[in-house]
């Protein structure tokens, strides 16, 4: 349930208001707002006579049942949209962020040219994958700690921040240490044990839609990360399948609206792995921007034929700096609406 205190509520009364509801048998978790506090009181149940209590006591406006079942990312609990501070940039606060990068971490002049060309194209944050969940055991599998280490040289020489996906709960701690943000695959969106183990970590977390999941499962394995400590998950749109297979997966655009409907987090949208071609990438990256996700994830290499994975839907240089040019006046169209 929501617990909406009075905008004069003093801080004796939010910390008795939470008390009754931990008695009460919720978790209470506290949102501190410009003009008032809400406290969501998160646990199964949100009993009419818990309601009725709450609602009577000192300085509470009102109290209400959370009708989604995911709680502490919906709309309904928090209605400012969440922003993420990433060194010196922020997500979600109305800006366009954009990750680039390999598919995974190869070799170092591979990393170091492909990250020096991205920034300068004005990408923000390096992708790379240094644990690599392929779909067959005798695919490269990544580059582990090795890779982890030319990322964080990467970003020591060119300022982009980091994110990599970590695969396994025994390699949370590792790849926290090195990365910016962390990646949840697709493959992982429902490995709660791993999404139980990032709620604990003081590092952005983003997570990626599952092959064939639905929006409501998607919140849901947010709601995990966030119900177990860390606030700043951000959302990727990845593609799904489909019937379809002349493109990898289908890109859920409607997704990015109704996410952004129903959720606070900060959405991304990776044209790459929704669609699996090159040629595809640049008009939905446009697309990305006009339905108003907060950012994007693409797959750059220096040279797509020899990469070692996700080749065929890798952009080369020169066209991943015409994709950030051709998105620009989407951006600034954006930005002219929200002023
Ligand atoms: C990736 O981003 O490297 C990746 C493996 O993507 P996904 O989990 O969406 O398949
Ligand atoms: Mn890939």
């Amino acid at each position: 349930m929501i617990i909406a205190m009075k905008a004069e509520a003093s801080d004796e009364q939010i910390q008795h208001i939470c008390d009754r509801i931990r008695e009460f048998g919720y978790t209470p978790h506290v949102i501190r707002g410009a003009e008032r506090t809400v406290i969501a009181a998160v646990g199964s149940g949100d009993k009419k006579e818990h309601i009725e209590s709450l609602k009577s006591a000192e300085g509470v406006e009102d109290a209400f049942p959370i009708l989604q079942p995911f709680k502490l990312v919906s709309r309904e609990v928090k209605k400012q949209k969440s922003v993420i501070r990433v060194g010196d940039f922020s997500l979600g606060d109305g800006g366009f962020i954009v990750m680039a990068g390999p598919c995974s971490v190869e070799t170092r002049e591979q990393l170091l040219a492909t990250a020096e060309s991205v920034a300068a194209s004005g990408a923000r944050v390096l992708r790379g994958g240094a644990y690599k969940p392929r779909t067959s055991p005798y695919d490269f599998q990544g580059l582990e700690e090795a890779g982890l280490k030319l990322l964080a040289e990467a970003r020591e020489r060119t300022g982009l921040k980091v994110i990599t996906e970590v695969v396994n709960t025994s390699d949370v701690e590792l790849v926290a240490e090195y990365a910016d943000i962390l990646q949840v695959g697709a493959r992982n969106m429902q490995n709660f044990a791993l999404l139980k183990k990032l709620g604990a970590v003081q590092k952005p977390v983003m997570l990626k839609r599952g092959l064939s999941a639905t929006i409501k499962e998607f919140l849901l394995s947010a709601e995990y990360i966030v119900a177990h400590g860390n606030p700043d998950v951000m959302l990727c749109e990845r593609g799904i399948r489909t019937f379809e297979t002349a493109t990898r997966n289908t890109l859920d655009l409607a997704a990015v609206p109704l996410l952004n409907e129903l959720s606070h987090l900060p959405v991304i949208v990776d044209p790459s792995h929704a669609t699996g071609k090159r040629s595809l990438v640049r008009p939905l990256a446009r697309a990305a921007v006009a339905v108003g996700a907060d950012g994007l994830m693409t797959e750059v290499h220096p040279r797509p034929e020899e990469a070692w994975s996700d080749g065929p839907q890798s952009l080369r240089f020169e066209e991943f700096g015409l994709m950030m040019r051709e998105i620009e006046p989407y951006i600034d169209l954006r930005r002219a609406e929200v002023n």
